[in-house]
């Protein structure tokens, strides 16, 4: 079978018009266009600046694969894929109380997925818990397939983690320095490459904030951060792109764009993990939902979710929450 190394960025290329603000319908037409583009990897890099240090080889590549929204079910002639998470029964605590209980899911390839609950429900942990930042006190983690433990390729992870968007979290880089680190794994420590160093400008571009290039990320706004940090997971060439609350404290309009950036991100492939306190977002935005508060009170397609009870059993007879559909 065929195996493809088309580039990452060039898919997303072609799905930059769409962060210009469209309609729902547009988005839909956008999602529906995403007929194929094989998901081929590489090893990649981008957690917030703390590099991978994986040496960026080129080594693997996978199948390429008509893959659709749903591609659990697959022609018996093609190589599974494995799912880009896989969590089963996972407990953790951090001193007496779970934090979280007997969770047991997967995210599939090209999914985005909302994760949402109330404060201190979790989620936050259970993100760290896929991602392999925390260990199980029970239970099981596989990303991309490999147990948690044993999995080596960094780079094929996008993390931006809740606080991103602060301030004072951010060093005293350019931005176009913040999203060369996207690069360092395939560049191992030696020079980059002309292609590597076209690859960041093209990720600047897609994100558009090219004209901020040099200007430094502490000196960003809330929403101008957020880009460069997916620019730089972009750059990474990541799979699985995972935002713990990514747009609080950036403004209406900037928000609105960076989910706009999301979809079509989403469209042209990469794997979606959000954690959103809105639950009217992520209700528009995501095509499944994992509500949990400490345990997993639904996990599945968005539709049934707004259709079930969930969302009140896990927020509470008493919980006030934002549910709104545009
Ligand atoms: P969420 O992201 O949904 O707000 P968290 O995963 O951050 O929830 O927290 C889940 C629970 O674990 C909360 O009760 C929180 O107080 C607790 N918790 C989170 N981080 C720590 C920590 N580092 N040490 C002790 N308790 C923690
Ligand atoms: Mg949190």
């Amino acid at each position: 079978m065929a195996t493809v190394r088309r580039g990452l960025l060039e898919r997303v290329a072609s799905y930059r018009p769409s962060l210009r603000p469209t309609s729902s319908d547009d988005r839909e037409a956008e999602r529906s266009e995403d007929g194929g583009g094989g998901r081929e990897s590489t090893d990649q890099a981008g957690n917030e600046g703390e590099r991978a240090e994986n040496g960026g080889d080129e080594t693997h590549t996978r199948v390429e694969d008509e893959r659709d929204k749903h591609p659990g079910v697959r022609d018996s002639t093609e190589s599974p894929v494995p799912p880009v998470v896989s969590l089963e029964d996972v407990t953790f605590a951090y001193g007496d109380a779970d934090a979280v209980r007997d969770v047991t899911l997967r995210i599939e390839p090209g999914e985005f997925l909302g994760l949402i609950g109330p404060n201190g429900s979790g989620k936050t942990t259970l993100l760290h818990l896929m991602l392999g930042l925390l260990e199980p006190d029970s239970g099981t983690v596989e990303l991309f397939g490999q147990p948690v433990e044993a999995f080596d390729e960094r780079g094929r992870i996008g993390y931006v983690s809740q606080q991103a968007t602060n301030r004072g979290s951010t060093m005293p880089v350019t931005v176009r320095e913040a999203v060369t680190m996207g690069r360092f794994a395939h560049a191992g420590f030696s020079r980059l490459t002309d292609r590597d160093r076209e690859i960041v400008e093209e990720a600047l571009e897609t994100v558009e904030i090219s004209g901020l290039a040099d200007r430094r990320v502490n000196q960003l706004s809330g929403g101008q951060r957020q880009r460069t940090y997916i620019a730089r997971a972009l750059a990474s060439e990541a799979d699985l792109l995972a935002l713990d609350e990514p747009t609080v404290g950036v403004d209406a309009e900037s928000r609105d764009a960076f989910y706009r950036l999301l979809d079509s991100l989403n469209a042209s492939g990469i794997t979606i993990v959000l954690i959103e306190h809105d639950i009217g977002v992520v209700t528009d935005r995501a095509e499944r939902i994992a509500c949990i508060n400490t345990e997993l009170f639904h996990h599945g397609d968005t539709e049934s979710f707004v259709e079930s009870d969930a969302l009140e059993k896990a927020y509470g007879a008493t919980g006030r929450v934002v549910h709104h559909h545009h």
